[in-house]
């Protein structure tokens, strides 16, 4: 399954790669009382009251086909149970890995770089042997340090630099005409969105700067992933605050295909998710 919306001259696809289980709320966002979901419980969690979540990535392209080809986050990559399809299903929007010209990162966790490289014979190799990997400075300072050590990072992005497919990203910078980065700094120490502008419309895919869409209402809420809660709580009230006066599309990966791209709206004076 898969949903596309245009901006301007760019039409954004989501790409599906991973469907993870169901988790339990109060174990995501351990600070919020259970009865802080109840008004929100009927489209925020399943019927058995939990959180159900999707590990996708973002395809740009523009819609005369000319123009770079953008690949916003690679999930959560190859697993042993072969969950993870996001080259199959990048294949079924006629895109093979070497049309990739751009990987941005979003931010360096597991599920948002996993099919950055693959392993054969133990070395590592470029899934997508032409793009360049864009990842945010301030992640790649943070994980190189020792003491902030990652697997998934030890894995999925040190070994770009080696292969030549690494640029660092250093605050906002542009990736192709009215598409740029910008940073949004909390959930993790490099955390970046994407900004569309073309034509006078504006998208925005926010990586995990929200990851329930309760968190559009709640803006205060943040999950055990946050690693600043001060920081991505002022990121997410300063972006959805934008993109609700601006009249932005945002683009959120971890909602659920089908209702992941959608307008904050002010409804009665509360910022709410309306679905495009
Ligand atoms: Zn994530």
């Amino acid at each position: 399954m898969t949903q596309s919306q245009t901006i301007g001259n760019y039409e954004i696809t989501t790409v599906i790669d991973t469907l993870p289980g169901p988790r339990d709320p109060s174990q995501v966002f351990q600070s919020i009382p259970a009865e802080a979901w109840d008004p929100y419980r009927s489209f925020a969690l399943d019927a058995d009251g939990m959180w159900v979540t999707e590990f996708k990535s973002h395809l740009i392209r523009s819609t005369n086909k000319e123009g770079p080809i953008i690949l916003v986050d690679s999930g959560s990559g190859p697993t042993d149970d072969d969950q993870g399809k996001l080259l199959d299903n990048l294949n079924a929007l006629g895109v093979q890995a070497a049309d990739v010209d751009v990987v941005v990162t979003t931010h360096c966790h597991g599920d948002h770089i996993g099919w950055n490289v693959s392993y054969k014979d133990g070395k590592p190799e470029l899934t997508f042997p032409n793009a360049k990997h864009w990842v945010a400075k301030n992640d790649w300072d943070h994980h190189t340090q020792e003491a902030n050590s990652d697997p998934a990072f030890d894995n999925s992005v040190k070994p770009l630099e080696d292969l030549g497919a690494l640029k660092l990203v250093d605050g906002a910078e542009t990736i192709a005409p009215g598409i740029s980065t910008i940073p949004m700094n909390g959930h993790t120490p490099g955390h970046q969105n994407v900004l569309i502008e073309s034509e006078g419309s504006t998208g925005v895919i926010i990586g995990d700067l929200f990851h329930n869409v309760a968190q559009v209402t709640e803006q205060t809420w943040c999950p055990v992933f946050d690693w600043n809660t001060d920081m991505s709580t002022e990121c997410r009230q300063n972006l959805l605050g934008r993109a609700m006066n601006e009249q932005w599309i945002v683009f959120a990966g971890h909602l659920p295909t089908g209702s992941s791209i959608g307008r904050v709206i002010d409804d009665n004076g509360t910022s709410t998710w309306q679905p495009v």
